[in-house]
């Protein structure tokens, strides 16, 4: 079976479900250009929890877990298959850890506000793993290498968040703002890790100094890129297929992880 790619990607505002911007054109072509995978398996910002979690639900629902947007983002819906083989298979990998089957969750925005570009069809089978609020980005990047064989078995494993998350300064009004210095020089420095093969430097950097302070202001937008890395293999290359800042201070970066 061919190795899937890995992907981390920014989710932004969750208007980016409903528009057609730059980001949702680069997202719907990364899927077009994906080899089909069996499944996803998807960690989002938005699912944190105490522990860890996994959708087992045939039928995940469509969670609309934010406020204050417009009704028609409210009627969305991802009618897309679980798959509790897939979510068994993420509890026996992360074994002897502790990983809970959960009927109640769904899927966040986090996961649908990109899979709805990414696979338009709702056709490709789709399993949340939570975060886990008690574990650090370095634990998150344990996760994600044991995590790791899922790739060979034609799962795509998909990171979502956003490397920079600033709300304080976020611009609401859907038009370009240009990005802060701190969260270009914060970007920056990810990239430039990430190129490197890096990853202690990765995920130290949310607790390295002032620029980190205020890219990541809480950890679980930064996560989801944690545990996606471990997923690399040796001499794997990264390309960074999406880029630019919603609201000016919310990094749409994307991460894939090439197969050689
Ligand atoms: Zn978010």
């Amino acid at each position: 079976m061919t190795r899937m790619p890995a992907l981390f990607l920014g989710h932004g505002n969750p208007l980016n479900a409903l528009e057609r911007n730059p980001w949702t054109s680069a997202w719907a072509a990364l899927g077009r250009a994906l080899p089909r995978p069996r499944a996803v398996l998807c960690i989002s910002a938005h699912w944190f929890t105490r522990g860890l979690r996994v959708t087992a639900a045939e039928f995940p629902r469509t969670i609309h877990d934010f406020g204050g947007f417009p009704e028609e983002l409210f009627a969305v819906r991802y009618p897309v298959p679980g798959s509790p083989e897939l979510a068994e298979r993420v509890v026996e990998l992360l074994a002897p850890d502790e990983v809970e089957l959960d009927e109640g969750w769904g899927l966040d925005h986090g996961a649908w506000s990109l899979l709805l570009h990414l696979f338009p069809e709702a056709d490709v089978p789709v399993v949340q793993l939570s975060l886990d609020g008690s574990r650090d980005a370095s634990e998150h990047h344990e996760l994600g290498r044991a995590l790791a064989p899922l790739r060979d078995e034609g799962v795509l494993v998909l990171g979502s968040g956003n490397v920079v998350h600033d709300l304080y300064d976020y611009s609401w009004a859907r038009d370009p703002v240009p990005a802060p210095d701190w969260a270009r020089r914060f970007e920056g420095r990810l990239r430039e890790q990430l190129l490197a093969g890096d990853h202690a430097g990765v995920v130290a950097l949310p607790d390295s100094g002032r620029d980190a302070a205020s890219a990541v202001p809480s950890p679980e937008h930064f996560l989801p890129l944690a545990c996606v890395l471990g997923t690399r293999g040796e001499g794997e290359p990264v390309d960074f297929p999406v880029d630019g800042y919603d609201g000016g201070t919310v990094s749409m970066l994307g991460v894939r992880i090439s197969a050689p």
